[in-house]
């Protein structure tokens, strides 16, 4: 499956926890990320990661985009529910295509986890 990864920046150390856990698992797979995201990713898990831009600067859409044309199968978007974003209108533009087309998007870590459990077996 085409996996997108995304966290906010207070998200991110969840996210690399998350995706070390499920690395035996996440490496069977074909990831992308948001650039900080993927960078993390890369350096701190050793995974493969085909990194786009930040978020702030139009990586969410990028993901939404290709999610549209049925490029993407799963997403991990680990948001902070805390914080303002600048680039608000992306993120829920992602979270919609997701909803519009219908594919999985998992917005906290105990979704994530099911999400991901769910595709190990
Ligand atoms: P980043 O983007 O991975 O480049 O930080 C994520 C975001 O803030 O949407």
């Amino acid at each position: 499956m085409r996996i997108a990864l995304v966290a906010h920046d207070r998200k991110k150390d969840d996210m690399v926890a998350l995706a070390t856990e499920f690395a035996p698992l996440l490496r069977q797979h074909t990831l992308m990320a948001t650039g900080t995201t993927g960078g993390r990713l890369q350096n701190e898990v050793g995974l493969t990661v085909e990194r786009l831009l930040s978020g702030p600067l139009g990586g969410d859409l990028q993901i939404g985009a290709r999610l549209s044309v049925g490029e993407v199968d799963a997403v991990i978007f680990l948001r902070d529910p805390m914080t303002a974003q600048p680039h608000e209108p992306d993120i829920n533009a992602l979270v919609r295509a997701c909803d519009v087309h219908n594919v999985p998007c998992a917005t906290n870590v105990a979704t994530a986890r099911v999400l991901l459990d769910s595709l190990g077996r």
